[in-house]
């Protein structure tokens, strides 16, 4: 899906030269890398904090553990404590709320945009859950900018303040996402970023960062990092070991000077994908952004995700991967269907996101792909439709 050397050799001496530094001052344990990153991400985001941390799923459990501290008093959230999200995501969104120590309800999602419809959180808040846990346990919200596309977040802010709830946002597959002309991980009370090497931005290994414009979370923050004290001594939360390197730092500040055109050519690959598979029947495609406008930069396509209808999605990634092309399907189990999570039967409540996973498939995109390339797709495509 994704040629990796192709990228290093396209900013090599940039990634050289900031690798070597390192290599100098040995310092690889929050080095001045580390700080340097932070201090550029948080102007590039447009928010007061950015800490570095070791993934994106630290990331959020980070975020959640300071949430805990800062409303709760408490170390973790509570069992009965609800935390709303998308089942349409990575393990690691729901897996992160239970190692907060509070529970995942599912709320579905929008079939065209895949993210959390904030209707449907409406809905749930309205009268949702079950005997034993209902709307006024719930806490907070876990909105998931999936794909590189940011959620409706005017609308999850507004149920946020509604209903006292906090905001992680999940920026894993949205880094340089626009909303309304605030960064995706600006908005909420933190983001939560990964920079896993195939993330729209990422490092040569585990990485991630939080974002918040909260002082509280960002103290927080720094002392779970480190083993839960202002210093080794005088620990005061369970903490953890979950540094961001000072090598991945430096490889990072390097790939971050191309964030932005290489979010610009996703988004010219995804048009130039829209308009060679305009028309064609049994599938549908993505829209470049809420409003269905191209060109806003809202969406960073970290994929480019078309839907097959009439179950012949598995057969259609067969016959791409017969023509060596490789395509992924994001996700094909939702997580309330998983044994970690089992919420058991929803009956039908989830069923957008039970569709999209029998219906999505992710298509090659890279932003060093060639527009020869990107036609040998199109055209795989339509034959295998034909
Ligand atoms: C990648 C990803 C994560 C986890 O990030 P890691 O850095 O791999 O730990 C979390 N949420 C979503 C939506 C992701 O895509």
């Amino acid at each position: 899906m994704l040629d990796l050397y192709r990228e290093y050799e396209y900013m090599k001496n940039d990634i050289d030269l900031s690798i070597q530094k390192c290599l100098q001052h040995q310092k690889w344990i929050l080095g001045p890398e580390v700080q340097e990153l932070e201090e550029k991400i948080s102007s590039y985001v447009g928010a007061r904090h950015c800490i570095g941390v070791s993934s994106g799923t630290e990331a959020l459990v980070l975020s959640l553990r300071a949430l805990a501290i800062k409303r709760k008093g408490e170390e973790y959230f509570d069992r009965n404590d609800l935390i709303i999200t998308t089942p349409f995501t990575f393990t690691a969104t729901g897996d992160a709320i239970l190692r907060a120590g509070a529970t995942p309800a599912f709320v579905d999602v929008d079939p065209i945009t895949y993210n959390i419809d904030p209707a449907k959180i409406r809905e749930f808040l309205a009268h949702g859950g079950s005997t034993t846990r209902g709307p006024s346990n719930v806490v907070g919200l876990i909105p998931v900018h999936l794909y590189g596309r940011p959620c409706e977040m005017n609308q999850i802010m507004d149920i946020a303040k509604e209903h006292r709830l906090f905001v992680v946002e999940d920026v894993a597959q949205a880094f340089g996402a626009v909303w309304e002309g605030k960064k995706a991980g600006s908005i909420g009370d933190a983001g939560a970023f990964s920079f896993f090497p195939s993330k729209n931005l990422g490092g040569f290994g585990d990485g991630g960062m939080i974002s918040t414009n909260d002082d509280e979370i960002d103290r927080l923050v720094r002392m779970l990092i480190k083993h839960g004290g202002r210093d080794k001594y005088n620990v005061q939360h369970v903490g953890y070991n979950a540094r961001l390197d000072t090598i991945q730092a430096s490889v990072l500040q390097a790939k971050l000077k191309y964030v932005n055109e290489f979010n610009a050519r996703r988004n010219q690959i995804a048009a130039r994908y829209n308009a060679g598979l305009a028309g064609i029947g049994g599938i549908r495609l993505p829209t470049a952004d809420q409003t269905g406008q191209a060109g806003t930069g809202n969406h960073v396509f970290h994929q480019y995700t078309i839907r097959v209808l009439n179950d012949k999605r598995d057969r259609l990634k067969k016959a791409l991967a017969d023509r060596q092309i490789e395509t992924m399907v994001y996700y094909p189990v939702p997580l309330h269907q998983m044994a970690l999570f089992d919420n058991g039967d929803q009956g039908g409540r989830l069923r957008e996101a039970e569709t999209a996973a029998r219906e999505v498939l992710s298509l090659p995109i890279e932003p060093l792909m060639g527009n020869d390339e990107i036609t040998s797709v199109v055209d795989a495509v339509k034959n295998a439709l034909k």
